[in-house]
């Protein structure tokens, strides 16, 4: 049975390589031909020994995704839906801004099993795991996607597509770090973003990693009650455990990390949520002695998704939170959703065609 090449990390490469007999340079090769040149087969890699192309056609399995859908949206965002080697959807979304700038949000998993409320995604419970080639070549599908007339490089990347990242993690630990490759993909660190619903563990296990990849969670309320209500599977974590392991991971990483913070009309723009979030970030009230947190606050409005008919706090509620927090001394920012036209944004991809 051939295995799937692209399930494979660096060391795993090598290890191919050398139960080959080949040398750890043929490894570099065959990843720049997966990921670099994006070979569709092992034929193309012309410059590989015939004999070892024959090897591998024969040990191992390589599939590039196919696009079977694309949404394009009138702020410029795309929306790809596409399908992998198993017949599975996953989407992903390329956001450009500025000159130069393009980001991929891309999937970790097909569905999801924490079943957010307020999340598409979280609706259809986990199908399974991304391997690290799925994840990577997203990045490579968009960028080809967008390399008309002239060739264009994702210069960042967040996992905030379908999924949960760290109910992935080794997986995409090998995928942030090929993208991180300047050989590779060559995106910086700190452009490589990860969004965790707050699993503590891996949280703790991300403030270890020698590279400066930046974690944002998603927080959604400071208030225990609200949040057991928005992340049902994460009820029994008490927030202010998730506060400790956020504390301990800018200890660690000297990283600050990014609090997202969707605003839903009634249920967490209220004032008692203000109080606890300023609280949160400021280790006070419910959250005193709990160490200096520094972290970024980044307000969402709510996306509308179909099977709630919750709405959004209105712009001048979100407005008053960011003010609050500035004032507070809370860095913050109010993250304008792109791609809502084409249910593109946060919270909205259910990779079902439309
Ligand atoms: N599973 C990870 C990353 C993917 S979800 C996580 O939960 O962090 C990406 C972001 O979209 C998360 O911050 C999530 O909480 C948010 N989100 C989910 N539903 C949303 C909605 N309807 N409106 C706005 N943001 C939403
Ligand atoms: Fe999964 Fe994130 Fe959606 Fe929650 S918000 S269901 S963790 S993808």
């Amino acid at each position: 049975m051939p295995f799937d090449v692209k399930a494979l990390d660096a060391a795993g490469l090598r290890r191919l390589a050398t139960s080959l007999g080949q040398s750890h340079y043929r490894a570099s090769q065959l990843a720049r031909w997966l990921y670099a040149r994006r070979a569709r087969s092992f034929d193309e890699m012309t410059d590989l020994p015939k004999s070892l192309r024959a090897t591998l056609n024969e040990q191992c399995a390589l599939f590039y995704p196919l696009v079977v859908q694309r949404h394009v949206s009138e702020d410029g965002t795309r929306k790809l839906l596409l399908q992998l080697s198993d017949g599975a959807f996953v989407e992903c979304v390329g956001i450009p801004s500025g000159e130069n700038r393009l980001t991929v949000c891309y999937s970790t998993q097909v569905g999801c099993a924490m079943g957010c409320l307020m999340c598409a995604t979280g609706r259809s419970g986990l199908t399974r795991s991304l391997t690290t080639g799925e994840m990577l070549d997203q990045l490579n599908v968009v960028a080809e996607d967008f390399s008309e007339p002239d060739q264009v490089r994702v210069t960042n990347a967040v996992a905030m597509g379908q999924g949960e990242p760290f109910a992935n993690y080794d997986a995409l630990l090998a995928a942030l770090r090929l993208m991180n490759d300047p050989e590779l993909l060559g995106i910086g660190a700190r452009r490589l973003s990860v969004s965790t619903c707050g699993l503590l563990r891996q949280i703790g296990r991300f403030g270890d990693e020698p590279e400066q990849f930046t974690l944002a969670v998603s927080l959604h309320s400071a208030v225990q009650a609200t949040r057991d209500l928005l992340l049902p599977r994460l009820s029994a974590q008490p927030l202010t455990d998730l506060r400790s392991a956020l504390v301990r991971y800018r200890l660690k990483s000297g990283r600050r990390p990014t609090l997202e913070f969707a605003l839903v009309k009634g249920i967490n723009d209220t004032d008692q949520e203000l109080e606890a979030l300023l609280a949160f970030c400021a280790g006070a009230g419910a959250y005193l002695d709990g160490g200096i947190l520094d972290a970024h606050v980044n307000l969402i409005p709510l996306n509308v998704v179909d099977h709630l008919n919750w709405k959004p706090a209105t712009a001048g509620r979100v407005k008053e939170f960011g003010a609050a927090l500035a004032s507070a001394g809370v860095e913050v920012s109010v993250r304008a959703s792109r791609g809502g036209d084409i249910a593109a944004a946060c919270g909205q991809l259910a990779a079902t065609k439309k």
